[in-house]
């Protein structure tokens, strides 16, 4: 599909309507989102997937218990979305791998190890923005930059 100028608060909400049934009953769901955020040029399928592997990510380190937050902002020209989790953090030891395809600490079964990798690759390569990721216990944030104007999709 082409790309489409898209309100990612939009996105967001589709998404979280769409993943309504995964959240346990003990996650919390909260939404700080800045609405004066202009629309961006973006494929907005594309970034559905990316925010529903980091959500995945953040419901299954919580295992049931604790709290989601969704946050939008603006950092200069780009705007960003950030799913921050509570649960127990991403170890120093893995942090540099996990973006990798394939790589997982999840049971066989459970996890491909390809959500990072395809959420890297729809953000940075399709969308020429970034994704970051701070992790301490009880606070996990993936931030997702996007550029306002991007040169070329
Ligand atoms: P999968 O979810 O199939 O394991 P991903 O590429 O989505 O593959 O994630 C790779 C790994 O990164 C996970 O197995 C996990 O070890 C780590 N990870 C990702 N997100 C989080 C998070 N929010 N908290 C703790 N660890 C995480
Ligand atoms: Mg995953």
């Amino acid at each position: 599909a082409p790309y489409q100028v898209v309100d990612v608060h939009e996105l967001l909400g589709a998404t979280l309507v769409m993943l309504k049934g995964k959240f346990p009953a003990g996650v919390r769901v909260v939404k700080e989102f800045d609405r004066s955020l202009p629309s961006i040029p973006a494929y907005a399928a594309e970034l559905n997937q990316v925010w529903s592997n980091l959500i995945d990510n953040a419901l299954g380190a919580m295992g049931g218990e604790g709290t989601l937050t969704v946050r939008t902002g603006r950092l200069d020209d780009q705007l960003f979305v950030e799913i921050a989790d509570t649960g127990p953090g991403i170890p120093e030891t893995i942090r540099a791998r996990i973006f990798e395809p394939f790589f997982t600490t999840k049971p066989v079964g459970e996890g491909t190890g390809l959500g990072l990798d395809i959420s890297y690759r729809i953000v940075v390569n399709k969308h020429h923005g970034d994704i970051r990721v701070t992790s301490v216990p009880g606070d996990t944030v993936f931030r997702v930059l996007l550029p306002i104007s991007p040169a070329a999709l």
